[in-house]
């Protein structure tokens, strides 16, 4: 380590303001904690690709302190959908109960959430957020971690490369450091964590819409619809605030170029909307990818977010997993900074979260499949199953009341440990295990 570390009095660094690095660092200071985030882009313009949370992330936002605000903000209790070809629906998801006090099914414009959750965590006096800082190197000892960081004028959200400024480099030395910095994390690449699992060649279309001043096109799209048409696979997803996202599927033979193309949306949306009474917010094309880092830890140093594994967006449960990650993760550095837990508990965050992560990775490829399928049998085997499956008592509540969605289970985590190595000096009351 360089002995010029500047040794600011932080408990943990969090790299990367995200949807992960935005949650973790709230919870962290929740805890007592002081907390500095470093984010390369200078500003805040926010990409849209999150649009769902359920009520176990609006739980651990409301321990966050920003569940009503955020949720104030969002489309909620919407029926998700699975439609034929011919329009007829398959199979539909809509359970209005309420279990963990918020609803199941929320929908989000991810730049406003962000910018929510960034605008409350500076009014947070123990949290220092430096933009504008890239980290470009890490080194730690049996105490600290060392991070260098430099002025970065932006990397368009990982669209281009880190536009760093000349003679701005510095060193910050904390005990813990968080590496929430996306799906190319720079810090992961820098430990020599491989990514394991699958890159799909499939290729989606993501438009996004709002509305023109005066009009209301999207009023109805009021559904979260997954259309399994095998001519176009597409997802069509309201957004708050007169907004309206959809997913096209290219088939192999299709330009990435021509439909990142104004006029192939146009003829895209033209089946579903008046494309006069639309702007086009963004049209990118993305591809797939179901991985999971081989390594969450090295040493003080956690992957979280995206950083640690990849989901297909297909159950809207990527950034969620993130979400979970903050809560799993943040208590445990809390207590073990104040000295309440045994450091070996810190173990327990990859092997709880990642059968978590793994298994919600394995549902999103599945609905992916389920969706996208071009086999004729598999369409047909979809179409009559999936109606059938719907009126029966146990298939029918995976599907009415999403309990096909993966459950924490901890058959090696903090509640399987023995007591001797899981508590060190005093027990917290009414600790109660992480999402
Ligand atoms: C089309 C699409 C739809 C999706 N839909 C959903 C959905 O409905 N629900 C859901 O839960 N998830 C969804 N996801 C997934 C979700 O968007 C991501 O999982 C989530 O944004 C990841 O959050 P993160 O904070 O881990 O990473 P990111 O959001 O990628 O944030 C990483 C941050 O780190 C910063 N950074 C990177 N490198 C450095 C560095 N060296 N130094 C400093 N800062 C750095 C970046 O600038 C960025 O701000 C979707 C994804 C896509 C593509």
């Amino acid at each position: 380590m360089t002995p010029s570390a500047n040794t600011d009095h932080f408990d943990v660094g969090v790299v990367g303001l995200g949807p992960t690095g935005l949650v973790m660092a709230h919870l962290l200071a929740e805890h007592g904690l002081r907390v500095l985030v470093l984010e390369r882009e200078p500003e805040h313009y926010g990409m849209a690709r999150a649009v769902h949370t359920d009520d176990e992330c609006l739980r651990i936002l409301q321990r966050a302190g920003v569940a009503d605000e955020v949720h104030a903000a969002m489309i909620s209790d919407l029926p998700v959908r699975w439609i034929r070809a011919d329009g007829k629906v398959s199979g539909q998801f809509h359970d209005p109960s309420t279990p963990l006090d918020w609803p199941k099914a929320n929908f989000l414009y991810q730049p406003e959430f962000e910018a929510t959750l960034e605008a409350r965590l500076q009014e947070r006096d123990t949290v220092t957020i430096r933009r504008g800082r890239a980290v470009i190197g890490v080194a730690q000892d049996g105490d600290s971690v060392e991070v260098t960081h430099a002025e970065c004028a932006g990397a368009d959200y990982g669209r281009s490369e880190a536009r760093l400024v000349d003679g701005t480099t510095e060193t910050t030395r904390m005990p813990y450091l968080i590496a929430a910095d996306g799906g190319r994390s720079v810090i992961r690449t820098s430990l020599d964590i491989a990514m394991t699992g699958r890159s799909f060649p499939q290729r989606w279309l993501v438009i996004d819409l709002s509305a023109r001043p005066g009009t209301r096109p999207f009023d109805h799209l009021s559904e979260f619809d997954f259309i399994c048409d095998a001519q176009r696979p597409t997802v069509s997803c309201p957004q708050p605030g007169n907004r309206h996202r959809f997913e096209f599927m290219l088939h192999d033979d299709d330009q990435t170029a021509e439909f990142e193309d104004t006029e192939m949306a146009v003829q895209l949306l033209s089946r579903h909307v008046d494309a006069a009474d639309v702007v086009i917010d963004r049209q990118l094309v993305y591809t797939v990818n179901a991985l999971v880092a081989a390594r969450w830890r090295v040493g003080r140093i956690f992957l979280a977010g995206d950083a640690a594994h990849m989901t297909p967006q297909f159950i809207g449960q990527g950034m969620n997993a993130g979400i979970r990650d903050a809560d799993n993760l943040s208590w445990k550095l809390a207590d073990v900074i104040h000295h309440r837990l045994d450091p070996s508990n810190l173990e327990t965050y990859e092997s709880e979260r990642r059968p978590h992560a793994k298994a919600t990775i394995d549902l999103s490829v599945f609905n992916k499949d389920l969706v996208s399928t071009g086999n004729r049998s598999l369409c047909r085997l979809r179409d009559v199953g999936l109606p059938l499956a719907s009126r029966m008592p146990l298939a029918g509540d995976f599907i009415k009341e999403a309990k096909m969605k993966p459950r924490p289970r901890f058959r090696s985590g903090y509640l399987g440990m023995p007591r001797g190595r899981r508590l060190t000096r005093s027990r917290r009351a009414g600790r109660r295990p992480s999402c």
